[in-house]
């Protein structure tokens, strides 16, 4: 297949981790003759320096004609100043608003090899098999704010439309997983939990019978994500609690380095990025952890191309380099890591070895 991918390495590990996936990306192309075309554009503090702007006309316009965008991490003490006009930040949150983004998705699957590195104890962490789906276009975040003299507001808002599409998708994924979705409110509380609980149970009742939807309340996931995270499968919810919980949900594998993302619409064009930002105090050393990048091409190659086996071989090489003890800093032991090519070498071997025997079940 023929495929434009547009590369946004960003600031900081940025440009270290993407180069990783990147690798990934093209070896699978070469491995199942496929071609990727791959673009490099500007997006936050690099692209700030050279025009002005973190979220250049140039890059959004090769956003909308690709067919996936690959994205590092953007930010970092240079652009921090929080009185600055423009920041890294806002050409991430343009960048999901122009692609028409609603829907977050963070796989979360500890490796046995890294349960060690969590601050969680390892028997709760064994199998735990989790996916949070985030609404990421609505909400209290995106809401009207007002800020007088002595008092502030941000209003939380959400149409029936808004959550039907999201819990559609996060309905449909669990169809592919274990069909069980649990879906996060607060609905003794707030009414758009209540409309999102009402429109949720209809969504799953009418079109998705073989699946089965729980409710839970946000404050008591909170808790029951660390308690008993093997029980959940996929995981629904609006914007700000999916903020919160995601973040949560990431120390149950070990490291911010290791987890992917990927964020989703109506359309075909996804952005995948890792879910670590731009990691200034390591940047530059070569020794940032490239497996959230590469984790989330292969989630590029699944949701955006279609290509599941090319998406599983990447998957598995990852697994089998964790497997061998091929861990960077944010992992190893003191005095043992490999360093952010090492590890990337080592994945791309893996893949060599997996993809063949993928190819000889053809
Ligand atoms: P961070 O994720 O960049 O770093 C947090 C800690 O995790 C740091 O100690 C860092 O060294 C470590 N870490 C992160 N990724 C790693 C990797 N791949 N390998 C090894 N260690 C890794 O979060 P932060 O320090 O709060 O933010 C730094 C900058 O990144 C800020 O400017 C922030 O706004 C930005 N940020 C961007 C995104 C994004 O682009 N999506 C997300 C979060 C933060």
């Amino acid at each position: 297949m023929h495929a434009d991918i547009v590369v946004l390495p960003g600031d900081g590990i940025g440009p270290e981790v993407t180069a990783a996936a990147v690798e990934a990306l093209q070896f699978t192309a070469q491995r199942y003759g496929h071609t990727f075309r791959l673009r490099e554009h500007l997006i936050g503090g690099a692209a700030i320096d050279a025009t002005g702007e973190p979220l250049p006309a140039a890059t959004l316009e090769a956003c909308r004609q690709a067919d996936a965008v690959l994205l590092g991490a953007v930010g970092g003490p240079k652009w921090s100043d929080p009185n600055a006009k423009v920041r890294p930040e806002q050409g991430l949150l343009a960048l999901r608003k122009g692609l028409g983004l609603y829907a977050n998705l963070r796989p979360v699957r500890p490796h046995p090899a890294t349960l060690g590195a969590a601050p969680i104890k390892p028997h709760l962490l064994a199998g735990v098999d989790l996916l949070v789906v985030r609404e990421l276009t609505g909400g209290i975040y995106f809401g009207q704010k007002r800020r007088e003299a002595d008092r502030a507001s941000d209003l939380c808002e959400y149409s029936t439309a808004e959550i039907e599409r999201v819990v559609r998708r996060a309905c449909a994924l669990a169809r592919e997983r274990r069909r069980h979705v649990t879906s996060v409110d607060k609905a003794n509380v707030l009414e758009t939990s209540r409309l999102w609980r009402d429109v949720a149970s209809r969504v799953a009742r009418e079109e998705f019978p073989d699946v089965t939807l729980e409710h839970q309340l946000v404050d008591s996931m909170a808790m029951h994500l660390l308690s008993r995270p093997r029980a959940y499968d996929v995981v629904v919810t609006e914007n700000m609690f999916g903020d919160i919980l995601t973040d949560e949900a990431s120390m149950l594998a070990g490291s911010m380095g290791l987890l992917p993302s990927a964020s989703l619409g109506e359309g075909r064009v996804g952005l995948y990025e890792p879910i670590h930002g731009s990691a200034p105090d390591i940047a530059g050393r070569g020794i940032a952890n490239p497996v959230g990048a590469i984790l989330s091409a292969a989630l590029l190659l699944r949701h955006s191309l279609g290509l599941e086996r090319e998406a599983a071989c990447i998957e598995q090489a990852v697994a089998a380099t964790l497997d061998a003890g091929i861990l960077s800093a944010d992992l190893a032991v003191a005095g043992q890591a490999a360093t952010t090519a090492e590890v990337t070498t080592a994945v791309r071997d893996r893949m060599e070895t997996g993809c063949q025997v993928a190819e000889l079940r053809d």
